[in-house]
């Protein structure tokens, strides 16, 4: 017998329909290209993504179509999002950090019909525009132009777009399965590979997202997505904002510290997420501006590890609560996220701590486990000790890459992240690295990971990144690269001298090498694989 409920599809527009409806005059603030600040609401944000809907009609998009984005996150690119996945389209947010090749790469393996673009990205564009023969229609995301006018003349505004068509547009409905939005994996390794968000997938990973042991969201928040809407969707906030019906500050290109410390004191941010990068940048300009970041209570550190050092910063500085989160872009992004249980409560702050450093507990829609072989099937202990291949499952996770035929999961169906990892009785997952990271000294595994967090923990050490350097004896041996505070003076003997009561004497790294700056991938993570190119025989030549 079958249940008696309503079937309703799960559908992106709903989100904004119902932010519309229930929460139409609470703000959403974005920050333009050209630096001025929009205020508007979850009202005009929908009535916008109408018009917008019209226009692409209009233009002779049909639904199953790829519409890029290659653009900050503001309100533009906000309510492009509902109209082009709402109407039944493909959204497909670019990442512009990547070089031209890749870009070209993935804009026709996509096969985009249109690309939507900030005027700051105009370069990129014309550089492209010659190698992506399915691109009709390109579309600047602001008023008229004139510099973007010249240099693309068949270019159209969207500012006009939308004084030109009816804010009246019926959002089709269809299968919850359809495609909604699209996303490349950043590619350190080959070419990039397209991960297929469906309208069910996105909004059940939504709930996941608002719960309270996730990033625990309401109607009461002001949330400020320092993560880039083309970086796995700036993480659903945008989606999540929509649900809540929170106040969503969209920070534009102002991602320098000094902009975000701005931002939040004004607009009384009261929960941030962002990639570690950003949050030294924010904690050294706070500390310059003299800022006290009250409204902030709260920040998701995901992307790469949280140091030790950063949380505690947080925690001690500016009295605010570092949620420590783990996913990646074949996950939507969220696997896990950190809060502690009931039993946790009584435990010494410090000893707290120590647990939110992990990467946290899976929410209901997702399954981890930890196998002894990379896509094998055989489970190891729960026991916070054993080490092995992270696999996940769930409700919002890959099952085969855009336009490839095979299967992306393990004979009985899990995803191999790559990454390596235990998890403890409690459910709590613990990342020792990504497998291609780890160190191999003389047939033992370091974690590079552990290393670069005693490195960043050091007070006159910015950034750090520890890596494999090919050894004549050893076969690997870790060394630090490392970016000095600034103003501060630490030589390689102090650093190594640090780590001497901290781990075990075969691990401390062989040698440190300062340098001025660490080069990042698109999503802000340390590029080790360059890092290994430079540096990697370093040992071998002393
Ligand atoms: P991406 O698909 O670009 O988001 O990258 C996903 C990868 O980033 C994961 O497989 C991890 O290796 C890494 N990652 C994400 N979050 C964390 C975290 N909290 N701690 C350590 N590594 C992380």
């Amino acid at each position: 017998m079958q249940g008696n409920m309503m079937l309703q599809p799960l559908l992106i527009s709903n989100l904004i329909e119902h932010a519309a409806r229930y929460h139409g005059d609470t703000a959403i603030i974005s920050k333009n290209t050209d630096g001025t600040i929009t205020t508007t609401d979850w009202t005009h944000v929908a009535e916008n993504s109408k018009r917008f809907a019209n226009a692409l009609a209009s233009l002779g998009t049909a639904h199953g179509d790829r519409i890029a984005t290659i653009a900050w996150n503001n309100h533009r690119h906000l309510e492009s999002w509902y109209a082009i996945s709402g109407s039944g389209m493909i959204c497909h947010t670019i990442n512009p950090r990547l070089f031209p090749e890749q870009l070209v790469f993935i804009i026709n393996d996509a096969q985009d019909k249109v690309v939507l673009f900030d005027k700051t990205f105009l370069p990129l564009i014309s550089a492209v525009k010659a190698h992506t023969p399915t691109v009709e229609h390109f579309i600047c995301l602001g008023a008229f132009d004139q510099d973007v006018a010249t240099a693309l003349p068949e270019v159209k505004f969207y500012d006009a777009l939308i004084a030109e068509n009816s804010a009246e547009f019926d959002w089709p409905n269809f299968d919850e399965n359809t495609a909604s939005s699209l996303c490349y994996t950043s590619g350190t390794t080959g070419n990039p590979k397209g991960a297929l968000y469906s309208h069910r997938s996105t909004i059940l990973h939504t709930y996941a997202i608002c719960l309270p042991d996730s990033l625990n969201l309401s109607a009461n928040h002001v949330m400020l997505p320092v993560v880039p809407m083309f970086h796995v969707n700036a993480w659903g906030t945008p989606y999540a904002a929509a649900m809540v019906g929170c106040t969503f500050v969209l920070p534009g290109p102002g991602l320098d510290g000094a902009s975000l410390v701005q931002m939040i004191d004004q607009y009384k941010v009261n929960i941030a997420l962002g990639v570690p990068t950003i949050w030294q940048g924010l904690l050294a300009a706070a500390k310059q501006l003299g800022s006290s970041l009250d409204s902030l209570n709260r920040n998701v550190v995901g992307g790469s590890a949280c140091p030790p050092a950063m949380m505690k910063a947080f925690r001690d500085l500016y009295h605010c609560e570092t949620i420590h989160a783990w996913g990646m872009t074949e996950m939507s992004p969220l696997g896990t996220s950190n809060q502690l249980k009931a039993k946790h409560q009584q435990l010494s702050s410090e000893e707290q701590l120590k647990i939110r450093l992990s990467q946290g507990r899976p929410p209901f829609g997702v399954d981890i486990r930890i196998t002894d072989e990379e896509n094998g099937t055989h489970e190891v202990a729960r026991d916070g000790h054993t080490t092995g291949n992270l696999q996940v499952k769930g409700h919002w996770i890959i099952e085969s890459y855009y336009r490839k035929s095979n299967s992306a999961t393990t004979a009985d169906g899990w995803f191999d992240t790559g990454d390596i990892a235990s998890v403890n009785e409690d459910g709590y997952l613990l990342l020792s690295d990504r497998a291609k990271d780890l160190i191999k000294s003389g047939g033992e595994w370091i974690s590079s990971v552990e290393l670069e967090n005693i490195a960043m923990s050091h007070p006159n050490i910015a950034m750090a990144a520890v890596i494999a350097a090919t050894h004549p004896k050893w076969d690997e041996r870790p060394i630090v690269i490392a970016i000095k505070q600034q103003g501060a003076e630490v030589t390689e003997e102090d650093v190594l001298n640090y780590y001497s009561d901290k781990i075990a004497k075969w691990q401390i790294p062989d040698k440190v090498i300062f340098v001025d700056a660490i080069p990042l991938t698109g999503t802000g993570k340390m590029l080790k694989k360059d890092l290994r190119e430079q540096y990697g025989s370093v040992l071998l030549e002393s």
